[in-house]
């Protein structure tokens, strides 16, 4: 299916509405669009925004399948979202990403590179990434990688047999992030013969990047020979596993 899983709109950052937003994934001729808009654990809008989502699912469906979602960061080396719990049965995906590096009490900051050894950051990295491949309200892991690099960790730095396991072993659905251009090809390759899922997103803000970048999203579904999730069969699944 040529879809578009991740973007966001004036619910938070993004410079357009759902409807306009949704309207240009039409228009492009995607087949599926999820709306994913940065959450906050006091982000009392929510329940309002997924009913909004809710409404236009009925008004898009004969030309466009709609998702609603939400992206949260991770906010400790545990791998916890920044999303309050009553969030998770109001949409029907949740994004984690990891925006900045969690360490105890705190985060990484960019000023921190200089004085820490490479050795600990990423050492705080890897752990708060386990968490989040861990964390059971998380289905898709959002540009995976894309923060290592402010601080000059090279794939060559990572033990990448272990992550490739982890993330294979995990079930979550790896994105493919045309935006941050991650994860590197070898990821991609080694978690995809291990027989981790995929899905290509955009993670765009307004809709000339969603029109420029679907041709990057359909540009690697010609090129890459990963399984893609069926989104479907997916969430069909997720709800009749759930308690
Ligand atoms: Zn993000
Ligand atoms: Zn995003």
């Amino acid at each position: 299916m040529f879809m578009d899983l991740h973007m966001h709109s004036s619910y938070s950052d993004g410079r357009n509405t759902p409807e306009e937003m949704i309207e240009a994934a039409a228009g492009i001729g995607y087949e599926a669009v999820a709306i994913t808009d940065h959450v906050w654990r006091t982000s009392d809008w929510v329940p309002a925004y997924a009913a909004h989502l809710e409404a236009l699912k009925e008004r898009c469906r004969p030309r466009i399948r709609l998702y609603s979602g939400i992206e949260a960061k991770v906010t400790s080396l545990d791998g916890d979202i920044d999303a309050d719990p009553s969030f998770d049965a109001l949409v029907d995906l949740i994004l984690g990403s990891i925006h900045r590096i969690p360490k105890t009490g705190g985060y990484w900051s960019k000023s921190d590179r200089e004085k820490a050894k490479k050795s600990e950051i990423i050492g705080d990295w890897l752990q708060a990434f386990y968490g989040l491949l861990q964390n059971p309200r998380v289905d898709i892991i959002a540009h995976p990688l894309s923060e290592l690099n402010g601080f000059g960790v090279r794939e060559t730095d990572l033990p990448m047999a272990e992550i490739t396991d982890r993330i294979a072993a995990s079930g979550k659905i790896l994105e493919l992030n045309v935006r941050y251009n991650t994860p590197d090809q070898q990821v991609i390759r080694i978690s995809a013969d291990k027989g981790a899922v995929f899905l290509i997103s955009s993670d765009s803000h307004a809709v000339p990047d969603l029109i420029a970048n679907s041709r990057l999203v359909r540009e690697y579904m010609d090129k890459e020979h990963f399984r893609i999730v069926d989104i479907d069969r997916y969430l069909s699944f997720r709800t009749s596993s759930s308690p």
